[in-house]
């Protein structure tokens, strides 16, 4: 007994776990011995019976579990003598008198036996206990006689058992907890967690992700689009008047040039040729054919605003200084592009007005595509967590955010080169 008490202090300290409900069953032979079963790989012997699912009666589901278990009926004189618990299960715990041949058919149960208490066994620390309690309640005015004393168990110390029958009151069994299924085979525990994945939310959970992508990326562009309008210097963004040029002169300028854009080299026809303005009117260009010239549309996107002498020397490692004259080679505009990119990351050339308006989308950009990237890792990492599924949910995830990013990427460029050419 002092040991007893000594073992409930020591484990005052115990956190909190899930117990769940069990009825269980002792079931007397008239030789008073009880009958025990052995769960499939396991070396310690157990009580008969089961767990209490909700709204089930724990008389009965005791009744089917014996049965079942041990091949034993204890249908008729079935005895409530209290509840046991232990550190995993709180027991219903009942008596009943049985007899007869034992054969498990339970696919849990490996084996069943009557013991008489006194062979050297094995037994889980809920056996000793549970006995120890029925023989501590006076039975009266009942058939069932329970003689178990003097049995000399050997005591499980590596066990949990605990008395508790006075500190917890005997209750309905429909006022029980919900309780699971502790003791399912492996097989059943497998289908169980599998179903409590669902594929469906990783699914909807990645669509609104990449929707998210799409929104966010379109309203930083347009975030951006308004921040680099806004910043623009009074030329940019002044109206220019539309000019109607008198007949001919675009002819007499094509002829001048022998149909050749003077920046890019290559020869065009007329649709694809625009007359352009050496210095711009906006610059006091006038509209005289001296300050005029026809130039392909590419190269007149690129020029934009900037006067025919700033053109050449931004490109000046391809473009000759000298207006009016023809490149010795035709330059690509891939040519021109690289130009671009590689003039707007030099030191001369940020110091002048147009570059600013790069710089910074370039930057914007580039942050959020990073930010894209990143956030994308997580949300794939967070779906994987939920599973094979999730991860597999992830990779359109990943697929999205990828294209919106290298969209948004090749965006940045075209873009950036527009704005900087433009008008
Ligand atoms: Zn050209």
């Amino acid at each position: 007994m002092r040991s007893e008490s000594n073992r409930r202090r020591g484990r005052r300290r115990r956190t909190r776990r899930t117990l769940y409900l069990r009825a269980t069953a002792v079931v007397l032979n008239p030789d008073s011995d009880v009958l025990l079963v052995q769960y499939n790989g396991q070396d310690d012997w157990a009580l008969p019976g089961g767990n209490i699912e909700e709204g089930e009666d724990s008389d009965e589901r005791v009744v089917t579990e014996v049965e079942e278990e041990t091949g034993v009926n204890i249908g008729d004189l079935l005895l409530h003598v209290g509840r046991y618990a232990g550190t995993m299960a709180v027991h219903e715990v009942y008596m009943a008198p049985g007899s007869g041949e034992l054969r498990p058919t339970h696919r849990a149960i490996q084996d069943a036996i009557w013991w008489d208490g006194v062979q050297p066994l094995q037994v889980q620390p809920h056996v000793n206990a549970i006995l120890e309690m029925i023989d501590s309640i006076e039975v009266q005015d009942s058939d069932v006689h329970v003689d178990v004393q003097d049995t000399n168990l050997p005591i499980e110390e590596t066990g949990d058992s605990l008395w508790q029958t006075e500190s917890v009151p005997i209750l309905e069994p429909q006022a029980a907890p919900p309780v699971y299924e502790p003791q399912a085979s492996p097989e059943e525990q497998t289908l169980s967690s599998n179903t409590d994945r669902s594929p469906t939310w990783a699914l909807i959970l990645a669509t609104v992700w990449a929707w998210t992508v799409v929104v966010a990326s379109w309203l930083a562009d347009r975030l951006i689009d308004v921040m680099l309008i806004t910043r623009s210097n009074e030329r940019r963004i002044r109206p220019t008047k539309r000019v109607t040029w008198r007949k001919g002169l675009k002819q007499e300028l094509m002829k001048r040039q022998d149909k050749t854009c003077v920046y890019c080299g290559y020869r065009r026809i007329a649709r694809s040729l625009d007359i352009d303005h050496m210095i711009p009117v906006v610059d006091g260009g006038s509209n005289d054919p001296s300050n005029l010239q026809v130039i392909c549309r590419p190269c007149n996107q690129r020029k934009g605003s900037q006067t025919d002498a700033e053109f050449r020397e931004r490109y000046s490692r391809l473009v000759p200084a000298t207006p009016l004259t023809s490149p010795n080679r035709r330059i690509s505009q891939a040519e021109f592009r690289e130009e671009t990119r590689r003039t707007s990351q030099s030191t001369r050339v940020r110091e002048r007005r147009r570059t600013r308006y790069i710089s910074p989308r370039e930057k914007i950009v580039s942050g959020c595509l990073i930010a894209g990237v990143v956030v994308t890792v997580l949300v794939a990492y967070g779906l994987s967590l939920l599973g094979a599924e999730g991860l597999l949910m992830a990779i359109p995830a990943l697929v999205v955010g990828g294209a919106v990013g290298l969209g948004l990427w090749l965006r940045a460029d075209v873009t950036g080169a527009t704005l900087e050419d433009e008008g």
